[in-house]
């Protein structure tokens, strides 16, 4: 298990406020995981040959799963944060059914990762930067809207939340106006 982050959801999670001699428990918002996304993001950045997209996924307020991009690291083109996460949550829960869970990542999830979580019955996706802050090489070119990927998949019940602190997610990516060396662009 990621260490770093389990630590920082019960850091975060103890938290509390004093309100009339009780103690009330600051519940942990999207904000917040989406930052234990952002250090694994961060992780992946400075791990070499691995890749700076990071995931957390919680259920009713735990971290269960953490990672971040590995396919370079492995020779592996689906090792993606979500699916590098998802795999973990599976070997965690010994299920394939992750009803109740949340896929917290810090880049709009693409194809492969948002048809895995429909698979993977995930409740919730939520992500940091959209497709529209950062360069195209991240994305095929059809599958332009994440929940427009999911309706498609007559999928009427997984939640989606785009955006949430998109700035400090898409300082990890190639902005839409910069020009990325074509070796790193691997949907050309
Ligand atoms: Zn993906």
């Amino acid at each position: 298990m990621p260490n770093l982050s389990a630590v920082s959801a019960k850091r975060l999670n103890r938290r509390r406020n004093t309100f009339a001699g009780r103690h009330l428990y600051v519940q942990m918002k999207d904000e917040d995981f989406m930052r234990l996304a952002i250090e694994q993001a961060r992780k992946g950045d400075q791990t070499p040959g691995a890749g700076e997209v990071g995931c957390v996924i919680v259920r009713d307020g735990e971290v269960l799963a953490a990672g971040h991009n590995e396919a370079e690291l492995r020779f592996d083109p689906s090792a993606h944060a979500e699916i590098v996460t998802l795999r973990r949550l599976g070997e965690k829960l010994r299920t394939t059914d992750f009803r109740g869970c949340t896929v917290y990542c810090t880049l709009q999830p693409c194809t492969m990762c948002t048809v895995a979580c429909i698979w993977g019955r995930i409740s919730r996706i939520v992500y940091g930067a959209t497709r529209d802050d950062v360069h195209s090489m991240y994305f095929d070119a059809r599958h332009i809207n994440t929940a427009d990927l999911v309706r498609d998949a007559f999928r009427d019940d997984i939640e989606i939340r785009g955006g949430v602190l998109s700035g400090e997610c898409a300082q990890f990516y190639y902005r839409p106006h910069e020009n990325p060396p074509l070796a790193e662009q691997r949907n050309r």
